[in-house]
């Protein structure tokens, strides 16, 4: 696909349809919007626009389409798959001036937003409403970003991911046309699901501009508790049960010693290293949830556990969060001479001690600093590595482990990603996971998109 290198006329034309202030080419720009939080080489785009409403976006779509120029969607640029990268260079469109909420439906659990807001400012506000966005991968990522990427986190065994609280969206489409898609209804059996198509689609359809969430009510009572094992296998034979009990974990997280090593290092938790599972409960009173513990800690038991310790206050399971979200940051002041790769697949619960025990295996027949934790109950995986920056011998290795680690995910019926998405990073994999189906997303992007100008070199081979 070839695209039209942008001059100075187009910069101007630009800047007509915003204002001049909104439009950039300065160098220190062009970089902070040449690359995510992954390891793929950074591009930078020709300009970078800050729009403030639809109509800006719908315009410089058009514009962007009839000079067949491409256009990138950006949120916080947190991705971990390189999935924001301008990689045809072109206009990247930076949401954060549209960072607004529009309206708070308390009595309908439903607030309207625009996609450059960031999730935790939203909860931040929402706070006194009793109501919550649930989804959190963690980075300070927007709406928009994780309604494209469609993000999950620490709480999406019990909550679900983003794609389950997207009610409605307007987009604007390729040919500047802006729709409106979904409802404000619970459930709808009208037509195609559009609006989930749009879900997951790394700006490559459209780009959202307007969002209406759904939301739930905050939990009132919170147990939590930390659960020490001597293997890998046994916390993974604890998880299974913990799922098949049906006691509903509001998240199951499996963290293998060396992250535990990290924690106590930096937040100085005196926490046993050795494989920890962190598992947390919400419910209405504070006796069923001690109830439910008691169910785990036998569960947990019966897989051979070291320790059980229960009966977190707010402040220690907060401290214990604060260290889970962090640990990507932990990593790298670890290896101050390294950069870092973030593996992500997901497989059947069966599977899923099998996939843990090989990814820390392979981490350590490398020889490769590695750091196993997982969203257990939803069997997805993480694998943080650490290769020396102008060692390329460490980056075939850690080629090397990923591919391995997503070709077993494969053979297990799992995915090449369970929640950052495919962007550059594991577009080669869409073939073996999706076979013939690929074909129709294929036709399903040429439909929307017969220019290709929308986040192109993403998703496909
Ligand atoms: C430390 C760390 C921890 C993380 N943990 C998790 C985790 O637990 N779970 C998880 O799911 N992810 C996680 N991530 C990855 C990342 O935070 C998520 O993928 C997040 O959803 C990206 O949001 P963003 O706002 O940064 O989007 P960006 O990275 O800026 O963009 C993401 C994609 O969205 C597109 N886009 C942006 N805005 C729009 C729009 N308005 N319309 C259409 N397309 C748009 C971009 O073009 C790109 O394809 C983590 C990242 C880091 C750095």
């Amino acid at each position: 696909m070839n695209f039209t290198p942008m001059t100075p006329s187009h910069i101007e034309d630009l800047a007509r349809i915003v204002s001049s202030d909104r439009v950039s080419t300065g160098s220190s720009v062009l970089d902070l919007h040449a690359k995510d939080q992954s390891q793929h080489n950074p591009v930078r785009p020709e300009v970078v626009i800050w729009p403030e409403s639809r109509d800006e976006v719908a315009a410089i779509v058009t514009y962007a389409e009839n000079q067949r120029i491409a256009i990138v969607g950006w949120g916080s640029g947190s991705s971990l798959e390189g999935n924001p990268i301008p990689v045809q260079r072109g206009i990247v469109l930076d949401f954060s001036h549209m960072n607004k909420i529009l309206a708070i439906k308390t009595e309908d659990f439903q607030v309207d937003v625009e996609p450059g807001l960031i999730y935790q400012d939203l909860n931040e506000q929402l706070r006194y409403s009793g109501l919550f966005f649930p989804p959190d991968p963690g980075a300070r990522a927007t709406v928009g970003g994780m309604i494209a990427n469609n993000a999950s986190g620490t709480r999406t065994v019990h909550y679900g991911s983003t794609r389950d609280y997207v009610l409605k969206l307007t987009v604007v489409l390729a040919n500047g046309e802006i729709i409106e898609i979904g409802s404000r209804s619970a459930k709808s059996s009208s037509g195609y699901d559009l609006l989930h198509l749009f879900v997951g689609s790394e700006g490559t359809l459209g780009l959202v501009v307007e969002a209406t969430l759904r939301l739930v009510g905050l939990p009132e009572e919170y147990a939590a508790a930390i659960v020490t094992f001597p293997t890998i296998q046994a916390a993974s034979e604890a998880v299974v049960e913990i799922m098949r009990s049906g006691l509903n974990p509001a998240s199951l997280e499996l963290l293998d010693a060396a992250c535990i090593r990290l924690f106590n290092q930096e937040k100085n938790l005196g926490l046993k290293e050795v494989p920890t599972l962190f598992t947390e409960f919400h419910g209405p009173y504070m006796t069923y949830l001690v109830e439910i513990l008691e169910m785990v800690e036998e569960i947990c038991r019966d897989a051979g556990h070291l320790g059980f310790k229960r009966g977190l206050g707010r402040e220690e399971r907060n401290r214990f969060f604060e260290a889970r979200h962090e640990l990507g940051e932990m990593v790298i002041r670890a290896h101050p001479d390294c950069g870092t790769q973030v593996i992500d697949v997901a497989v059947p619960l069966t599977a899923y001690s099998d996939i843990i025990s090989s990814a820390s295996l392979a981490a350590e027949e490398a020889g490769i600093p590695g750091y196993a934790f997982s969203h257990a109950g939803d069997g997805n995986l993480h694998l943080n590595l650490a290769g020396r920056k102008n060692n390329p011998n460490d980056w075939k290795l850690i080629e090397e482990i990923s591919q391995e680690l997503v070709i077993k995910a494969l053979s297990y019926g799992g995915t090449a990603t369970g929640e950052h998405g495919v962007g550059m990073g594991k577009k080669g994999y869409m073939a073996a996971e999706h076979g013939k189906s690929l074909h129709w997303m294929k036709q399903v992007k040429a439909l929307f998109d017969p220019k290709g100008i929308l986040n192109p070199g993403k998703i496909f081979p």
